[in-house]
């Protein structure tokens, strides 16, 4: 044994001060584990890219929850009873010639761990220059925040960023009222002005769809209302291979697919239970590959029908 542990000493040694003069340790990217995840769909590379995590009180995420029972799903999930932290999945599209990025991601809008979708870019060797286009599912600040850098600029230069039209309309073009969301109405009026701020670089010139648009080839929204207005989820098709995000649908898979518990902020409860079953349905029926944004990195999984209603089933790591 002592044989085979030197042995393998031996190897794994090297390597490691090789990697180590390759990247010092100070370097950002070696500071942590990886916040990007390579995957294909059919011909279309695609990446999970973290902007880092956002959370909160775990009964805005499960609103209707009776509160032992949440406690308990809590607890048997190993988290703590106090706050339900939430992943920031943004997806790079790589599809002829275009890098397409869905979803902006927080940035520091909703607090200090956002904002690490630049370094992860950076990390895959490209620059916010190299996207092309930028989509967003619905106008959440969670969602557009990297929008604007921090001295007003556009983060994404060359990107042209597409918005859906009835959010827009709600929360950019007026003053929305948010007095349905369970959280104080100092937090309210951030949100609100979050929004604004994060958006407000790329006003001109600004690409409004319905939701059932085609944005390019290969990427189609469809209509996901209730959560906001004009939320919409995403359809990734190439070939036989097709990639469902199901954007704010849930915020976390032990709340709102394994429990059917009502998201807080969704806007409209009932129409946005009724897109919730409609797509999970559509998910499980034809067993689709799921990305969740909100959901644990990489955050890609598939939706299973049970008795009681979904299951979240992850899928395993490739490298
Ligand atoms: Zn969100």
């Amino acid at each position: 044994m002592l044989t085979a542990a030197s042995a393998v000493t031996g190897l794994i040694l090297p390597t490691g001060m090789a990697l180590a003069q390759a990247a010092p340790a100070s370097s950002p990217a070696q500071a942590g584990n990886a916040g990007h995840y390579r995957f294909r769909v059919g011909d279309i590379s695609a990446t999970v890219l973290s902007d880092g995590l956002i959370g909160g009180p775990p009964r805005v995420y499960a609103s209707d929850a009776p509160e032992a029972e949440l406690q308990e799903v809590l607890r048997r999930a190993f988290l703590p009873a106090d706050r339900l932290t939430l992943n920031l999945n943004t997806l790079l599209v790589e599809t002829n010639g275009r890098r397409i990025l869905l979803e902006a991601g927080a940035g520091q809008t909703m607090g200090p761990q956002g904002g690490r979708i630049f370094e992860n870019l950076a990390a895959i060797g490209l620059s916010p220059e190299d996207i092309d286009v930028v989509v967003v599912s619905h106008t959440h600040p969670d969602h557009v925040g990297n929008l604007r850098t921090a001295d007003g600029g556009k983060a994404f230069p060359r990107a042209t960023v597409f918005a859906p039209r009835a959010d827009w309309d709600f929360f950019v073009r007026n003053d929305p009222d948010l007095s349905y969301m369970p959280v104080p109405e100092e937090f309210r009026r951030n949100f609100a002005a979050a929004i604004k701020r994060s958006v407000e670089p790329v006003t001109t010139g600004i690409e409004l769809y319905e939701a059932g648009a085609e944005i390019v080839p290969g990427l189609t929204t469809l209509p996901a209302i209730g959560h906001t207005p004009g939320m919409a989820n995403f359809l990734v098709q190439s070939g036989n291979d097709q990639l469902l995000l199901t954007a704010d649908l849930a915020y976390h898979p032990i709340v709102n697919v394994d429990r059917p518990w009502l998201p807080g902020p969704d806007r409209d409860k009932d129409t946005a239970l009724a897109s919730r079953r409609r797509i999970f349905d559509m998910a499980a029926a034809d067993r689709l590959l799921v990305l969740g944004f909100h959901y644990p990195f990489p955050g890609l999984g598939r939706m299973l029908k049970t008795d009681a209603g979904y299951a979240w089933v992850p899928v395993n790591w490739q490298f």
